[in-house]
């Protein structure tokens, strides 16, 4: 490391609370010293009460740019000089792209979901997909499959105030990609999910449903619902394989798991901060197994 860092090198960050566990530093800087980039980067513990103070600093230091992480992806919002189709859609932020002091915000979740997707072999576009979840995952999801041509999307999320957040989700859907058909139902009336998942490709859990310590839940409780052709992804990581993969597995289906898309979405945000492709193969064996 030592050699690696002299007086040119740029700073990149990671923002947001917590940040300690992050596998981002790890993954960055073994892909910077692989390609010979003169970059470093760091994780900053930072609660939304300082992220005015944070967007100050990247641009004092020239930090090349930053992630950022919760609780502080919608707040970074309003520090931005411009943003990407996506960031504007969801109101979120996870990349920050600083050009002379000029910021502009990305959201890299969704494409890293659709790029795990295609690193498994399967294309979004001209599916119906039945999406479980309207949170941040969830949203980022949505915008971006729909942008990347997804020919329906069916919603199901619980009766909370992420239920309500998904109509400005779908509103904004339909003006941007009105050839998008895109609906929400309750995830209690469950006779209906089962029938949208019947005509679905695609079946995606976004919710934290299965997540460590909650290994034995899942939001699709009938098994009968799974087949042969149907593609079924959780973007849940904490375990590997959620029941609901393992479900669908026994049944036959091709599952993709969460920890694709949490690599994809940096390897997104590395191409977005240098312009060159990430060592996704390497980094995949190294610290994604
Ligand atoms: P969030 O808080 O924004 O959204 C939570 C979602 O879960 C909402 O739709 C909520 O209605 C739903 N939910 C909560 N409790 C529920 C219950 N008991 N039954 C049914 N639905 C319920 O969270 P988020 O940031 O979207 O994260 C969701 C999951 O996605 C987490 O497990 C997170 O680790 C994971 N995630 C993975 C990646 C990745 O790259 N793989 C990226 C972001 C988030």
């Amino acid at each position: 490391m030592e050699k690696r860092i002299s007086g040119s090198t740029r700073l990149l960050s990671l923002i947001g609370t917590p940040v300690d566990h992050s596998k981002s530093p790890i993954m960055y800087n073994y892909s910077f010293q692989k390609a010979g980039l003169d970059y470093a980067y760091l994780a900053f513990d930072i609660p939304v009460s300082k992220v005015a103070d944070a967007i100050a600093a990247i641009k004092t230091f020239n930090l090349r740019g930053s992630n950022v992480t919760m609780p502080c992806k919608s707040e970074v919002l309003k520090y931005m000089d411009d943003l990407s189709p996506a960031a504007r859609m969801i109101g979120a932020v996870n990349t920050i792209i600083n050009e002379d002091g000029k910021l502009t915000g990305h959201i890299t979740d969704g494409l890293g979901f659709a790029s795990n997707l295609r690193d498994s072999g399967v294309d979004v576009a001209g599916k119906k997909m039945t999406i479980i979840g309207a949170g941040g995952a969830a949203t980022a999801i949505q915008v971006q499959c729909a942008l990347d041509g997804v020919k329906e999307i069916s919603i199901f999320n619980i009766k909370d105030d992420f239920y309500e957040k998904a109509k400005q989700t779908i509103a904004s859907i339909k003006q941007e990609v009105p050839d998008c058909i895109v609906h929400i139902f309750d995830l209690n009336d469950t006779k209906k999910l089962y029938e949208e998942i019947a005509t679905s490709n695609i079946l995606v859990n976004a919710t934290l449903v299965g997540m460590h310590p909650h290994e034995n839940e899942t939001p699709v409780k009938n098994t009968s619902v799974f087949r042969k052709d149907l593609i079924v992804t959780d973007v849940v990581y904490n375990p590997k394989k959620t029941k609901l993969l393992l479900d669908a597995e026994a049944a036959g289906s091709k599952t993709i798991g969460g920890l694709g898309m949490l690599l994809w979405q940096g390897a997104e945000a590395y191409k977005l901060f240098t312009g060159k492709d990430m060592p996704v193969s390497e980094v995949k064996d190294l610290y994604f197994n």
